[in-house]
């Protein structure tokens, strides 16, 4: 018989390097919990808790029954592409064609080819804090190194130019924003985005714009896209985006991003290597959902609004919690810090297993996205488990 010796399983830099994402942590727990009959008020989901509407669903099915169930073009069936394009165009007067559009298996899927496509060994990319989890590990991955420019509480978490430049040393390689944010909400002001944009692109720097949340913008507020510039930096701009959040499609795995043809070009080589096309079906219902009527998405706006105007005050009025009304998303990231040196709570982990623990009420911990003195809950859940939720943390929080 050969004797088998036991050897370590090894890895590559690109796994060890990059960490499982953080948020995960508690909401696993909560998960676990919740899968052994405790009733927990989950307030982690980054998604919407609305059923994908119904004609975009009746799309797919319509795939399915009529056998458009086999490969596509791997970067995107044309028409998709088409109607990606034509809806920048009519939005913002640009004159991108299909040849500027992929789509591919969620938003994230874009990102993280964009970032193997432009990103070379010791490359820095800006990434304003506090983020998305998945920015700084997809640039870890791609073996560049994340630059962190910290956004002031005070200026509502939105990046400003200033905070970008302090950062520039000649590794500096391209930033990514992201508005309106994951997960402060903070939505750019167009005057402010645009001085970025002429910021990278005074030096051939990338923008990578990831506007996942267009929609979900309130208070009057305006989203302001990158993209409204396209035409006169086609080189500079990038722009990622989802079916996911606004269209209740997050299974459906479809997001695209719109850039140079060069670029569109390099990043369908890696996608043509790695997934090929978004499914077939979660296409056709995309092309649906961007050709069709939007009363259903205002739909679960209106409701995102009217939850996230009875939770701001709510939380304020919970002794120790500082929460200011976010620009969008549907998230709110309420400070919590004058808790930490009370009942073991040291940062916004062990905030967060407090909560758990004592209220079963599961929020995400703000270190996760860089800042350490906040804790996001997602009010992407009925009214009636918001109120749930609300009222046992504040229980749970005055017994501190
Ligand atoms: N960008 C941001 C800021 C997000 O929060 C998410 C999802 O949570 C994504 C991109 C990716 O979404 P998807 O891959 O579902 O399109």
């Amino acid at each position: 018989m050969p004797t088998t010796v036991k050897r370590p399983i090894r890895f590559t830099r690109r796994v060890t390097d990059i960490n499982v994402s953080p948020t995960l942590a508690v909401l696993n727990r909560a998960t676990e919990l919740t899968a052994q009959g405790v009733d927990v008020v989950d307030f982690g989901p980054g998604e919407p808790d609305f059923q994908t509407p119904r004609r975009v669903a009746e799309a797919g099915k319509q795939a399915i029954d009529r056998g458009f169930t086999k490969y596509t073009n791997a970067s995107g069936t044309r028409a998709l592409r088409d109607a990606v394009a034509n809806r920048y165009n009519e939005r913002y007067g640009t004159h991108v064609t299909y040849e500027h559009v992929i789509c591919g298996t969620g938003g994230k899927q874009e990102l993280f080819n964009l970032a193997l496509a432009l990103v070379s060994d010791g490359d820095q990319v800006i990434i304003p804090t506090p983020c998305w989890v998945s920015f700084p590990d997809q640039i870890l991955f791609a073996g560049g190194e994340p630059v962190f420019a910290p956004s002031r509480a005070s200026n509502h978490f939105r990046p400003t130019v200033e905070e970008i430049e302090s950062l520039e040393t000649d590794r500096t390689r391209g930033i990514i924003l992201n508005s309106p944010c994951n997960p402060t909400g903070a939505v750019m002001r167009e005057e402010a985005l645009r001085e970025i944009v002429e910021w990278c692109a005074a030096r051939g720097a990338f923008l990578i714009f990831d506007e996942t949340y267009e929609f979900f913008v309130y208070d009057g507020n305006r989203h302001a896209s990158a993209m409204q510039w396209f035409d006169e930096f086609p080189e500079t701009i990038m722009c990622v985006n989802s079916m996911s959040k606004t269209f209740a499609m997050t299974g459906w795995r479809l997001g695209y991003a719109v850039a140079h043809p060069d670029v569109i070009s390099a990043v369908g080589k890696i996608q043509s290597h790695s997934t090929s096309n978004p499914s077939s079906i979660a296409q056709m219902a995309s092309l649906e959902a961007l050709r069709g009527s939007d009363d259903e998405v205002h739909r679960m706006y209106e409701a995102y609004v009217e939850r996230r105007a009875w939770l701001v005050p709510a939380l304020n009025r919970i002794k120790g919690i500082h929460c200011n009304p976010p620009d969008g998303a549907f998230y709110v990231f309420p400070e919590v810090k004058s808790f930490y040196g009370r009942g073991g709570i040291r940062d916004s982990q062990t905030f967060a297993n407090y909560l758990l623990d004592e209220a079963r009420v599961a929020v995400v911990p703000g270190g996760a996205f860089g800042n350490d003195d906040y804790v996001r809950i997602s009010y992407a859940t009925s009214m009636e488990r918001l109120r749930e939720g609300v009222a046992r943390m504040e229980t749970a929080l005055a017994k501190l």
